[in-house]
């Protein structure tokens, strides 16, 4: 019998279970792959130690520097070369070649604070300039309620905006059609700013002034991935336990009376954790087919579930009619992700010709990836540990409604595919010779909480789950994605299981 056992291991499930370990409680975090993390993960390609899915994060609100000062990593916080992104776009005219931009500087999610700048007509050309300006004197006639960021910014600016700056911005970020996010998810206060300022343009300068100056996000000296490491570390220092290759099942309440010499009846709920039988750890998604072997049972008194949406509804749906009714809402199927990396001897690339990566827009012609980083530009440990000449560039490949184009292709085909799109978009020769390292990784279970209608499913699920004792959830499907969402969200979660355990 544990106090807590916490249901995925990624930096959700972690961190809930660190503020529960730290008071003393016996806690176990069960996670279904073969190293927690889940996408805070790490690889090695020709000798790097490099992160495999997130590689920064957002230093809005300060939480995250505040939790990882916590773990006492405050100086292994850096910034990243503030050199910025680009856009890779179609012609701005037909006939005309893709061309490569910097990203406009003053904007938030691509939307220009000024529209007729420089930057912004390089990516839009004059006319969409002056179409964007038309913003500033249309009236506000729906007043600070708009859903759609993506109706939005082309009702407002027009719709070389939305698809040359908005549109690959945001697909970037959250994998998601900019039409299908809600505004005041990815953007809180511009719906606001916007009924106040009187414009969009103006709504988007309003919040850049209230925002910190300098760079967005931040990384690790070492790679995001460390952030695990050091919670492994600290969970193991108090005794919680970390237990990999666990994939769980199902689970389900007990609750058992007890009755006093003086007939007082007295409630206890405890959980039952099924895995799934030894052999099928390797691989989750198997894990219910295997037939005849003995599942494993583990008790706790409190559960937090920090596993990603499709696989959180499904543990939940046997629960009851209403956790049925959640796991039949009308969830969007889930974004899927493969990113390339690979590990090149190209000097040409010393210059950092497209600064630290590159957004790709929808159609642009030539170029089947949706982004790029060019990581040894973006961050100066990884130029440090890199030979003169040599680079790291990551492509991610796979937008939203459209699945992932490279899940078909062998490692070669993705290989030379990544080859010929790093070449594109970051404007120099490149060919498979020069390639010392290639790696691929598939993330398949993301689930943008920023889509339309999310809010008010994800409100529906917190409330069925706080009128489930003994029941907790947590996770960036429901906090939001990126770790400034989800740490906090998981720290209260831990926080509120320990608060049931002790009975606070
Ligand atoms: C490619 C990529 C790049 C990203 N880049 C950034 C970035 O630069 N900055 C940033 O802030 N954020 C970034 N993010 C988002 C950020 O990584 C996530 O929001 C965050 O890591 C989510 O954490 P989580 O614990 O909620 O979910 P996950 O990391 O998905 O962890 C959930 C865990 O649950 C496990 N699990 C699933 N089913 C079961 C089961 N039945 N039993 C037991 N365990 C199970 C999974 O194996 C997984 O380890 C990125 C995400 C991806 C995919």
């Amino acid at each position: 019998m544990k106090d807590v056992l916490v249901i995925g291991g990624g930096v959700a499930g972690l961190v809930a279970a660190r503020e529960c370990a730290h008071l003393g409680l016996s806690v176990a975090v069960l996670e279904a792959a073969d190293a927690v993390g889940g996408a805070v993960g790490r690889q090695e390609v020709a000798g790097l130690l490099l992160d495999s899915g997130a590689e920064s994060f957002a230093v809005r609100g300060n939480t995250v520097a505040a939790f990882l000062d916590d773990l006492g990593l405050t100086d292994q916080i850096i910034e990243p070369n503030p050199a910025g992104a680009w856009l890779h776009l179609p012609p701005n005219r037909a006939g005309g070649a893709a061309m490569s931009v910097p990203l406009p500087a003053a904007g938030v999610l691509g939307i220009p604070g000024s529209p007729l700048a420089d930057d912004v007509r390089r990516a839009i050309g004059w006319s969409g300039a002056l179409r964007a300006y038309a913003d500033r004197v249309m009236p506000v006639l729906k007043i600070g309620r708009e859903h759609s960021l993506g109706e939005l910014v082309e009702k407002r600016m027009g719709k070389k905006v939305l698809d040359r700056l908005v549109s690959p911005v945001a697909g970037g970020v959250y994998a998601t059609d900019a039409r299908d996010l809600e505004v005041d998810v990815v953007a809180p206060g511009l719906n606001n700013a916007l009924t106040t300022v009187g414009s969009l343009s103006g709504a988007v300068l309003a919040l850049r002034t209230a925002a910190p100056a300098g760079s967005a996000v931040r990384g690790l000296d070492g790679g995001m991935h460390r952030l695990v490491a050091a919670l492994v570390a600290d969970l193991e220092r108090f005794d919680a336990e970390i237990r990999p290759a666990t994939p769980v099942t199902g689970f389900r309440p007990v609750d058992t009376d007890t009755v006093a010499a003086d007939g007082t009846v007295t409630s206890t709920r405890t959980w039952l954790v099924d895995l799934a039988p030894e052999s099928a750890a390797a691989d989750p998604a198997d894990a219910g087919t295997i037939i005849g072997a003995a599942p494993r049972t583990l008790e706790a008194r409190h559960v937090i579930l920090a596993v990603p949406a499709a696989a959180a509804l499904a543990l939940l749906e046997p629960l009851g009619v209403d956790f049925a009714a959640l796991a039949a809402l009308d969830w969007p199927a889930p974004a899927a992700v493969e990113l390339a990396t690979l590990v090149l001897d190209a000097p040409a690339l010393d210059a950092h010709p497209r600064g630290t990566g590159v957004l790709v827009a929808v159609d642009t012609p030539g170029v089947t990836a949706k982004a790029l980083t060019h990581a040894t530009a973006k961050w100066d440990w990884l130029a440090a540990l890199t030979p003169a000449g040599r680079h790291v560039v990551r492509l991610s490949f796979g937008r939203a409604g459209a699945g992932v184009p490279t899940l078909d292709l062998s490692d070669d085909e993705l290989l030379d595919l990544a080859v010929h799109d790093a070449a594109a978009i970051l404007g120099v020769d490149l060919s498979a010779a020069q390639v010392r390292g290639f790696a691929r990784t598939l993330w398949s279970d993301g689930l943008s909480p920023a889509t339309l209608g999310a809010p008010d499913r994800i409100r529906r699920v917190r409330e069925m789950v706080e009128a489930t004792p003994g029941l907790d959830v947590t996770g960036g499907w429901l906090s939001g994605t990126g770790l400034a969402s989800v740490i906090p969200d998981a720290i209260n979660a831990g926080i509120r299981g320990r608060r049931a355990v002790l009975d606070l």
